[in-house]
């Protein structure tokens, strides 16, 4: 298909963590010449933000005084996806283990969900060609009118097999607790938790390959685009 000639598409992929929403919604966007989102990356943005300016995370008051402070930017190349915080290249301090373990009380705050969710339509309302959004809440809230939307799930096992292959050398069995414990806290938050739209496609990717669920999601993207 002529990519230039298609009308801008909007793809929604959520999850948990561990099922290859970031690696698939990269590779989607790449191929199908459309902008990409991680908005996981927006909160451990603002995780690291408010780490480094000692905020309280244990209170949600001074958690959501602060939450309009920092400047968040988001590069959109799939092929090169950035983040900045005021100014500061943040995308490898964001992935430390002290952002992860903090993100999802930071997450949970309204005040951050509103400041964010605003971030990410604005930058797929943007997107001329069309975006790949991944997170937990985008089928559901971000983006309720998404062309597509996705829900990818795999075992808990599989999960932790792929963070701590990522993480290299890190236990599999702390890594899957640590996991466990984080998707808990982000499906039982009040404010937009980690959950499947009733018109979400759900794709269980335990037994798949990362490239067959490209090219199933690529598929899904493709039918959509001729039916628009
Ligand atoms: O996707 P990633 O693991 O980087 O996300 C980090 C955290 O950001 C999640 O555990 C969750 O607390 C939060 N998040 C969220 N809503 C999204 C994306 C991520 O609350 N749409």
């Amino acid at each position: 298909m002529e990519n230039g000639a298609a009308r801008p598409v909007i793809v929604a992929i959520d999850g948990p963590s561990g099922t290859g929403k970031s690696s698939t919604s990269k590779a989607v966007a790449a191929q199908l010449g459309l902008s990409y989102l991680d908005t996981g990356a927006q909160y451990r943005a603002i995780t690291w933000w408010m780490v480094n300016n000692s905020i309280d995370l244990d209170d949600p008051t001074a958690v959501a005084a602060v939450a309009a402070k920092p400047e968040i930017v988001s590069g959109t190349d799939p092929a090169e996806p950035t983040i900045t915080v005021d100014g500061t290249d943040v995308a490898a301090p964001i992935r430390t283990q002290e952002v992860t373990s903090k993100v999802s009380a930071v997450s949970a705050v309204p005040e951050v969900r509103a400041r964010i969710t605003e971030l990410q339509r604005s930058l797929a309302a943007s997107a001329e060609k069309g975006i790949v959004v991944e997170g937990r809440d985008i089928g559901t809230t971000v983006l309720p009118d998404a062309d597509l939307k996705i829900f990818l799930t795999a075992s808990p096992e599989a999960r932790a097999a792929r963070r701590s292959g990522e993480l290299k050398g890190v236990d599999v069995h702390a890594t899957r607790e640590a996991l466990i414990k984080r998707d808990a806290a982000d499906s039982s938050r009040k404010t937009s938790p980690l959950a499947k739209a009733d018109d979400a496609v759900e794709v269980d990717t335990t037994d798949l390959t990362l490239q067959q669920v490209i090219e199933c999601v690529v598929t899904l993207v493709e039918e959509k685009r001729t039916a628009k």
